[in-house]
């Protein structure tokens, strides 16, 4: 934007530094080998967002803010994604929450949000042609993606035929979702990695994303990786009025939906919702890092919109960070 202000010489140095230093660590985070905390890496994002708000000129396609992800690996085939897959914009209290409500809110009328939760996995997508499985890919930047099919193929809990006993399946269909380690699973491998002298992983995002980014399938197959569908790309040949309706979908595709997420009228339910996780944080099988609220109306989804690299119409409540530092030797990668 030609906003024409001056920017001070440290300001910029210190903004490309940001830019690159950030752009390191997503490379890291999903080759599923960060050497910082998630905080850490929000505060960075956040005295990046700082300077770029004060100083808009900074901005460019390519910083950090724009961009979902990180580009993909030379041990894996690139994918286009039918419909780009984004990121989420973050709320880390209750007043960054009622400002995204409020801003929606002034736009147009929200009638319901869909709460649910955030599992700290990892992004997929996956294509149904008449039912049938046909690729699986990782969120990659957004645009282009990893083929993983054949490490999908091995999850249970991702059918390879919809189940098309109460409805149709459509022609397309680009599911999204998380794949992710249970904690039960997620100790019981890493005793075995300790067992036979190998690192453990650090949490189970990371071992989930370390386990399904094998080059050998047969690797992936021996860990008991599990998914949760939460979105909806392209969907040639069935229609949705609500995200609930698509969830009620899924799962009568016989799609692993989850049966925790709750669709509210207020945002005294929002908050309620947001309240109830925080203090059963560890009664789901797998790590959360937060909440997902969205809007339920499809069609107001549609005129919220999006920017670049999250839609306007959800949003990310994160919790605080359980562990604030994760020592650098708990976190080399396993492969
Ligand atoms: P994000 O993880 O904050 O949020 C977006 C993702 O949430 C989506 O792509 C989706 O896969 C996932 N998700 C989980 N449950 C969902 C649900 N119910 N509905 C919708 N989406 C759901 O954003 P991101 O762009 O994937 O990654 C950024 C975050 O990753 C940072 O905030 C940080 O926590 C972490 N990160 C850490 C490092 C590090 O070095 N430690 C580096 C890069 C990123």
């Amino acid at each position: 934007p030609a906003t024409g202000e001056q920017v001070p010489s440290e300001v910029r140095r210190r903004h490309a530094e940001l830019c690159q230093e950030i752009d390191d660590h997503s490379y890291r985070y999903y080759m599923a080998a960060p050497v910082i905390s998630d905080a850490e890496y929000d505060e960075l994002m956040a005295e990046l967002q700082g300077i770029e708000n004060r100083y808009p000129s900074l901005v460019s396609q390519d910083s950090p803010t724009q961009k979902v992800g990180a580009p993909i690996s030379v041990d894996f085939a690139a994918v286009e994604h039918l419909e780009r897959m984004q990121s989420l914009d973050n709320a880390f209290n209750t007043e960054e929450l009622l400002s995204w409500t409020q801003r929606a809110q002034n736009e147009i009328a929200i009638d319901a949000y869909l709460c649910e939760l955030k599992i700290d996995g990892l992004a997929v997508d996956l294509v149904y042609e008449e039912g049938r499985l046909i690729r699986a890919a990782t969120r990659g930047d957004g645009r282009v993606g990893e083929d993983i099919t054949p490490n999908i193929r091995t999850i249970a809990a991702v059918p390879l035929y919809l189940d098309q006993s109460q409805r149709r399946a459509p022609e397309v269909l680009e599911v999204r979702g998380e794949v992710f380690l249970p904690w039960g699973d997620f100790h019981d491998l890493n005793t075995r990695l300790a067992d036979e002298g190998k690192t453990p992983f650090a949490n189970p995002r990371n071992a989930a994303a370390g386990s399904l980014r094998q080059k050998d399938p047969r690797v992936t197959a021996t860990r008991p990786l599990s998914m949760l569908v939460h979105g909806v790309g392209v969907h040639q040949g069935a229609s949705f009025e609500r995200q609930s309706h698509a969830y009620a979908a899924l799962r009568d595709w016989g799609l692993p939906v989850s049966d925790r997420y709750r669709v509210v009228e207020t945002l005294e339910g929002v908050r309620s919702y947001v309240e109830y996780y925080a203090a059963h944080r560890h009664d789901p099988e797998y790590e959360i890092d937060g909440i997902v609220i969205k809007v339920d109306d499809i069609a107001v989804q549609r005129r919220l919109g999006s920017t670049s690299r999250a839609p306007r119409w959800a949003i990310a409540y994160k919790y605080p960070p359980e562990e604030v530092t994760t020592k650098l030797t708990d976190i080399r990668v396993n492969v």
